[in-house]
């Protein structure tokens, strides 16, 4: 064979040699950098007038941004909210857009915008604010989007008319007994489940609102049901209702602690108050600490919403304390603020009530006892008859402004 030809196929050799490795390396090299794709595997939402909920479920993290593009002429575009997640991949039975009927959104749609990316679009009827913050354990997005319902057309073709009295609108309450289904809270030393007493107390605050007050009551269980915390939320808003009272009892693994407390949304340091949110949303302490700077972000701070929360959580709470003394040995440990999941996003005053400690056996043989379950339930119809009372008395001193204005104004 001529030295020329050897050389050749040696080169070529080690040619190919080269181009194996090599290749081998960046397959290697490519499955390591590319990051793995959450996939989108559900898009939930609940509207009402002024306010609608999107929830993206997702099957792990992703990173989000989100962008709202004005109406536009030329193209006849409707002003669009979008949302791209990244790096993720969009279940097949989520291509369909998704109408929502009789909100503040024409429909949502989701694409793969591109390999890594999933676009989620709310085709808005006007420009809107919103919020946008991400839940953990399921990881979720969630989209608030808030506006004004558009005016009924005969009244937009009535305009010449003169204005008619404003008719005095009944309250609406949510009563939102916590946990249920596949999750039962938590569970006394003889095994009497949180999940069960939250809703048969719940189920009694309802009929003596009715009976005492004549409110319209929303359910958010009737029976032994999983449904999210954000969707719990979501369905005080979308029927635009006007307190919301989330009912739990409380549990600590020390067995002597026992009381009653009331909370409102907010950000703390007690260590009690954030295990104690850890254990109502289902999630991790460290993941209530990343809670903690959603909400931070979010500026919760607003008077409107703050000041009648708390009127509202100092009447439930001053007003169990007082009723239920007669058991005799009922802690006040007093009204805190804590990052509840479950209060995140309400629209109107809302509290989270603890009304004893499921885990102390004194207050577990309690809860048992259909008696003081129909005390706990006159004390909480008292507190928020005594909230309406002192809302009423502040819009009728100054009738130019609406309640929440006047409670922010004291
Ligand atoms: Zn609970």
């Amino acid at each position: 064979m001529p030295k020329n030809a050897v050389r050749c196929i040696i080169f070529f050799y080690l040619l190919w040699i080269s181009a194996v490795h090599f290749l081998g390396i960046s397959q290697v090299q490519a499955s390591q950098d590319t990051p793995t794709k959450s996939l989108v595997t559900g898009i939930r939402y609940w509207s009402g007038p002024t306010h609608t909920r999107i929830v993206i479920d997702l099957d792990h993290e992703v990173s989000y941004q989100d962008h709202l593009l004005k109406e536009d002429d030329v193209l006849k575009k409707p002003p669009r909210l979008y949302i791209d997640l990244t790096v993720a991949k969009l279940s097949p039975h989520l291509k369909e857009p998704i109408p929502i009927e009789g909100g503040l959104l024409k429909r949502v749609r989701a694409g793969q915008y591109n390999p890594h990316t999933v676009r989620v679009v709310l085709d808005l009827e006007s420009v809107a604010t919103y919020k946008t913050f991400p839940l953990s354990d399921p990881f979720r997005v969630v989209i608030d989007v808030l506006g004004t319902a558009p005016a009924p057309i005969a009244q937009q073709e009535e305009t010449s008319q003169p204005p008619q009295p404003r008719q005095s609108k009944s309250i609406t309450i949510v009563i939102d007994p916590g946990h249920g289904g596949e999750d039962p809270g938590a569970i006394g030393p003889t095994g009497l489940k949180e999940k069960d007493v939250v809703l048969k107390l719940s189920q009694r605050v309802r009929d003596k609102i009715n009976k005492k007050l004549g409110w319209d009551v929303i359910m958010t269980r009737d029976d032994d049901r999983f449904i999210p915390l954000d969707e719990r939320t979501a369905i005080a808003n979308s029927k635009n209702a006007d307190l919301f009272l989330s009912i739990h009892a409380n549990a600590c693994t020390d067995r002597r602690i026992c009381g009653i407390e009331s909370f409102v949304l907010g950000t703390t340091t007690d260590k009690v108050a954030l295990r104690l949110a850890a254990k109502e949303n289902n999630i991790s302490t460290k993941q209530v600490s990343d809670l903690q700077v959603i909400l931070a972000d979010l500026k919760l701070n607003d008077p409107h919403k703050v000041i009648p929360s708390n009127l509202l959580a100092d009447c439930v709470q001053g007003s169990l304390v007082k009723d239920l003394q007669h058991y005799g040995q009922v802690r006040d440990l007093g009204v805190k603020q804590a990052p509840f999941v479950v209060l995140i996003g309400a629209e109107m005053p809302s509290i989270l009530v603890e009304v004893s400690f499921i885990s102390n056996p004194r207050e577990e043989k309690r809860l048992r006892n259909p008696r003081y379950l129909n005390a706990l339930a006159d004390a909480i119809v008292d507190g928020l008859k005594q909230y309406a009372h002192g809302v009423k008395m502040i819009t009728d001193y100054q009738p130019s402004l609406s309640a929440s204005t006047a409670l922010s104004s004291n």
